[in-house]
């Protein structure tokens, strides 16, 4: 399977969002085709959500997850330590990369030096973020996506639109489309067990081809040294088994102390990604093969990246260290169900994505100035995290840090905002000095223009100058 035949399904008509965040959320908006795909999954997510709570007791089992993962966070420097000293006993090699360059570096000069051509990706959030394929393609190295909506998404020239489903914002039938550009045929079916075995027969290749095999890492189990995969479909079994090395990439923060805290946290994930009691593969890996073993790679290597999360420790921001990035703030979030995570322009979305794309991308960049504001604050997302994280208190956070310190002229105005409403009397005349504004200004019952400050206001919404309003 070559990249050249990969790229070759341009074209197709799938949502290809670009431009800035509101460019790309106004082109997000407009397509019914996205918001049906998305309407229609997080629907099915929510029901599932229904009966992991009344049947599985989703919620008690939320108390203790949030307390391993702010201990495991509290104690992270030691964890680690414990947990790259295990993994060199078991065989393997670490190294521990301050940021994605270095990563990509440490992995792409491994694959030369190896004379790899070929790599087998499984699913991993981590690797988007430092951008590994670009690094690996950049030196020769063809890569090639084995999770069936990573390799759509490959296809399409895509990125991943949310953190365990990443092809979600695409149907059956622009599935269909990419894959018969790809194949240069239109002999590829379009119901779901035809793509799929079509998705099959052509990444099968890859494997027997593949000599280093790269995934993520859920969680990594510090008093073994033990990397845990969790997968639906079977292919990071291959990747991590198959080829002659493994290399898994593992954000800083996903350690855990041991087979406690990782029992539950297994437990939990694919309740609250999937709405299922249990994930269908759960990988544990322990350095590469040992003697007298049939599968596993030869070499075994963890990549631990910091890329900016070390930083976060001691700080406000703290506690989105313990997301174990199960997608469920996405769904449960109005702004992600009705634009989708491509708006976002960053392999982190939703309300997650818009608290920590900033932190890890620092203060000056886009993402820091935007991402915090794609949010409604209804707090659905704080009610659906897993491990509690207190996700609109931390977007509030977001924006304070994102807007622009005060002027003289806003500080003025807030302080007497603030007077008038701290007093019963004043507050009482305001109200009564402002309906009768409003009422002299509307027409038909609205206004829709306000001078001075509250022209931004009415500039996208109007305003009924009585109440209850009259349509
Ligand atoms: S913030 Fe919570 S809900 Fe969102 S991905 Fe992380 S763990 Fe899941």
């Amino acid at each position: 399977m070559s990249t050249r035949r990969q790229r070759s399904a341009g074209g197709v008509a799938y949502p290809d969002i670009k431009g800035t965040l509101h460019e790309r959320t106004v082109q997000a908006l407009g397509d019914q085709t996205l918001r049906t795909n998305l309407e229609t999954a997080a629907s099915s997510w929510a029901a599932g959500q229904e009966v992991m709570r009344r049947d599985h007791g989703m919620d008690e089992m939320r108390a203790r997850a949030r307390e391993i993962r702010r201990r495991n966070i509290r104690d992270l420097p030691a964890l680690l330590g414990e947990m790259q000293a295990n993994v060199r006993k078991a065989g393997g090699q670490v190294v521990r990369a301050a940021d994605g360059a270095e990563a990509c570096r440490y992995i792409t000069g491994l694959a030369q030096a190896r004379g790899v051509t070929v790599v087998a990706k499984s699913k991993s959030m981590a690797t988007e973020e430092i951008r590994l394929n670009e690094a690996l393609e950049a030196s020769g190295i063809e890569v090639v996506e084995t999770d069936l909506g990573e390799w759509i998404l490959q296809l399409a020239h895509q990125r991943p639109s949310h953190i365990i489903a990443p092809a979600v914002h695409l149907n059956r039938g622009q599935v269909a489309e990419i894959f018969r550009r790809e194949a240069g045929t239109d002999d590829v079916p379009d119901d779901r067990e035809g793509l799929v075995a079509h998705a099959r027969v052509r990444l099968r290749e890859t494997f027997a081809q593949a000599g280093m095999g790269i995934s993520g890492v859920n969680i990594g189990v510090a008093s073994t040294g033990t990397v845990c995969i969790v997968e639906n479909e079977g292919n990071a079994r291959l990747v991590t088994s198959q080829p002659r090395i493994h290399v898994a990439v593992m954000g800083m923060e996903r350690v855990v102390a041991d087979w406690d805290d990782a029992a539950h946290i297994l437990q939990i994930l694919p309740m609250a990604a999937i709405s299922q009691d249990a994930a269908n593969y759960v990988n544990l890996i322990t350095g590469p093969r040992r003697e007298g073993e049939s599968d596993g790679p030869e070499e075994f290597h963890l990549v631990i990246v910091d890329g900016g999360r070390g930083a976060l420790r001691g700080t406000e921001f703290e506690e989105v260290l313990s997301c174990i990035r199960c997608g469920a703030c996405l769904y449960s979030c109005p702004m992600w169900r009705s634009v989708g995570g491509q708006a976002y322009g960053s392999p982190y979305s939703g309300p997650i994505g818009a608290i920590i794309t900033p932190l890890l991308e620092g203060p000056s960049s886009p993402a820091s100035r935007d991402l915090p504001f794609m949010s409604s604050l209804c707090g659905a997302c704080g009610d659906a995290c897993p491990v509690g994280i207190p996700l609109p208190d931390l977007l509030v956070r977001a924006r304070a840090r994102a807007s622009s310190p005060a002027t003289r002229k806003s500080a003025v105005a807030f302080r007497a905002w603030s007077l008038l409403l701290r007093r019963g009397l004043t507050y009482r005349v305001g109200v009564v000095g402002w309906r009768l504004f409003v009422r002299v200004r509307g027409t038909d019952g609205w206004v829709t223009r306000l001078p001075g400050g509250g022209a931004g206001w009415t500039r996208v919404r109007d305003m009924p100058a009585r109440w209850p309003p009259r349509r």
